[in-house]
């Protein structure tokens, strides 16, 4: 039998968000028109929402300190980031007390203490990798030997690149590649497009998929991701997609920006 993708016709039928940040929210330092208005919208009507973002750069308090700078009140419980998923799917797996080697920065290495992992370098039983500014061959070499050793090997994301004002720069898959180039062996990634981040904001928030969408503005990885974990799909043209390009993947709801969204969906409730 062909299936057949049940298009929501209104945005009533979802009561449960999963809300990409950076090109949503805010771009860079630069926050969205409506944006404190739009979270109190959500809170006002009930409607659930957790934060989940692919970079692992910030904690989720340095998150909430940004936005709270912004004006929109988001509590550091309310988001997760590529690095705080990662942490908490090794507790799946691995007991409080595993020893874990990070490659990254500052807030994977938080992430990683927040569940009671212990950071070692040597011995290790996992490595978790992510974006390290400071990266150097040393650094790669460490991690490669323990993979080769047998420690588990995670990443927080595949991301390719990353949008700056000079352009495209390498991002966290860039970097990673070559530990896993040097170990002979490819990472599990924890980050969208993989469905993990969703999942885990969804049994925070007591939601099932029926009733979660994403909202992004990346297809590659927001979109995707969500899909993947069976949630519906909210497009935003406020980040790095365009309009052709949004309007040929169809995702089920299509709006400029949030301040879009928010008349849309008052105006859907007022009716
Ligand atoms: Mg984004």
């Amino acid at each position: 039998m062909r299936k057949v993708k049940t298009l929501k016709k209104s945005l009533k039928d979802i009561k449960n968000l999963v809300i990409d940040m950076d090109g949503v929210l805010y771009v860079g330092s630069q926050p969205m028109a409506c944006l404190p208005e739009f979270i109190e919208f959500l809170r006002g009507k009930g409607i659930g929402f957790m934060l989940a973002t692919n970079n692992s750069g910030l904690t989720p308090a340095q998150y909430s300190a940004k936005l709270a700078k912004m004006g929109a009140q988001v509590a550091p419980g309310e988001i997760i980031t590529s690095g705080t998923a990662t942490a908490e799917w090794l507790t799946r797996k691995y007991p409080p007390g595993t020893r874990v080697h990070v490659f990254g920065e500052d807030s994977l290495r938080q992430a990683m203490i927040d569940v009671g992992f212990v950071l070692v370098d040597e011995n290790a039983e996992i490595v978790a990798a992510s974006i390290d500014w400071g990266v150097n061959f040393e650094k790669i070499k460490r991690a490669v030997l323990l993979i080769r050793r047998g420690a588990f090997f995670v990443v927080t994301n595949l991301d390719p690149t990353r949008p700056t004002e000079e352009g495209l720069v390498p991002g966290t898959g860039a970097i990673v590649a070559a530990i896993a180039v040097g170990a002979e062996q490819q990472p599990v990634a924890i980050g969208k497009p993989e469905p993990t981040m969703f999942e885990l904001a969804m049994a925070k928030m007591g939601a099932t998929p029926e009733t979660t969408a994403t909202l992004g503005d990346r297809i590659d990885t927001d979109m995707h991701g969500g899909v993947r974990a069976g949630c519906s799909t909210i497009l935003v043209l406020s980040g790095s997609t365009g309009r052709e390009e949004a309007e040929a993947y169809g995702p089920d709801f299509l709006f400029e920006d949030i301040a879009h969204l928010l008349r849309t969906w008052e105006a859907q409730l007022a009716n």
